[in-house]
């Protein structure tokens, strides 16, 4: 595997530069124009061909090389949340209560230093690198709309990588993990009906409060009786809502959740067993259910023989660095999409310094990273990258 450690070098202060002005200006789901505008300005600054509002607010810029290969694809997410960042630093978010609090201002400014550092080697490149800067990918909905519109068409990529900043990973750690690396995610909605009334009379009511209470109640122990115990799953109940006075049983009770899995078999056991739990319970309080299952991603699966090849390139080039294959999270990420369709690797960066207190989780208003992750990722992906496509 070729280093690109000291190229990245030369780019650092660029990279900061990109991250916080990312930062400085967040924008939240299919809402990335700024940052849209500068990734596009800089991929044709850099000559690639650009084509924009893939998947709405997307990005796709093509770096051909000198001679026919593989394509690879490089996918990097733009969209920040809706939180109000109370950290006190220069480059603090200036739109209230919109944040990158995730790091995916980190992952636009790693993507174009990839995309920079390659364009440099246009001549020694066979094949070609396909960077996809993707948008709304926390709501989950950003991956598939710039697949709905082609993104692994014309040309179809034959290996994708990408990586997450990771705060529970001391900066210096690299995790690759073989498999499922972050779950499959379904979200639901559950509408309990019942028959309300006056609370001080409830023997006149269909009560679907307290049914709502016994589903949710009733539906732990799906984890704990139904999944094996060596088997990851989730099961979550997130809101609820009904019912609008002290003194008044509402005709009915909204519960929201959502369901985490690694795989299709628990994914079903979930769905099924909240199904027949929801269904038999309310029938026993007299209520009726609809459920709906509302947003569905996949588990996102690593392939083993790319992440064995990266773990060990990424081992060799960079002996300062602590590469482990274990990092499992029940958190979802829709890099899955582009992963189930084409074989690749999303790996974590660890960004994480406790000492100068960038600790904070992921989606917390004091979230904040140690840049040198900024470094560490660009010359590890364009390491990566450069492993498929540097001609021999
Ligand atoms: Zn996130
Ligand atoms: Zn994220």
């Amino acid at each position: 595997m070729k280093s690109f450690q000291a190229e990245t070098e030369n780019l650092r202060e660029q990279l900061i530069a990109w991250r916080r002005d990312f930062h400085r200006h967040p924008e939240i789901a299919f809402e990335e124009t700024r940052t849209a505008g500068i990734v596009a300005q800089r991929l044709n600054e850099l000559g690639l061909e650009v084509q924009t509002g893939v998947g709405k607010t997307g990005v796709v810029g093509i770096l051909e090389g000198a001679a026919d290969g593989p394509t690879v694809l490089v996918r990097a997410d733009m969209d920040a949340l809706p939180i109000q960042e109370v950290n006190d630093v220069p480059y603090r978010s200036e739109k209230p209560n919109t944040m990158h609090a995730c790091g995916h201002d980190a992952h636009t400014a790693i993507a174009l230093g990839v995309a920079t550092l390659l364009a440099q080697h246009r001549e020694q490149l066979a094949g070609r690198v396909k960077f996809v800067f993707q948008p709304a990918e926390e709501i989950g909905e950003g991956a598939k709309a710039m697949i709905d519109d082609g993104v692994l068409t014309y040309p179809t990529p034959d290996v994708a990588v990408g990586l997450h900043v990771w705060n529970t990973l001391p900066v210096g750690q690299v995790a690759v993990t073989d498999g499922p690396a972050m779950a499959g995610v379904d979200s639901f909605r559950m509408q309990i009906t019942g028959s309300g009334g006056h609370a001080a009379e409830p023997q006149q009511t269909r009560d679907p409060v307290i049914a709502a209470a016994h589903i949710m109640t009733a539906a732990q122990t799906i984890v704990s009786r139904n999944v094996r115990a060596l088997d990851a799953a989730v099961v979550s109940f997130t809101r609820m809502m009904g019912g609008d006075a002290f003194n008044v049983i509402p005709d009915s009770v909204e519960l929201w959740g959502t369901l985490r899995n690694f795989s299709a078999e628990i994914r079903d056991i979930l769905i099924e067993r909240l199904g027949q739990i929801a269904q038999g319970v309310a029938q026993g309080f007299e209520c009726t259910v609809d459920l709906e299952i509302a947003r569905t991603l996949p588990p996102l699966i690593n392939d083993s023989n790319i992440g064995e090849r990266l773990r060990q390139g990424f081992a060799s080039i960079r002996p300062d660095l602590t590469v482990v294959d274990d990092l499992r999270t029940m958190g979802a990420e829709d890099m899955g999409l582009f992963l189930r369709a084409v074989p690749g690797v999303y790996f974590f960066v660890g960004s994480a310094n406790s000492q100068r207190g960038f600790d904070f989780p992921h989606h917390h208003p004091r979230f904040d990273i140690d840049e040198e992750a900024l470094t560490i990722g660009t010359s590890l992906l364009t390491s990566a990258v450069a492993d498929y496509v540097w001609s021999r």
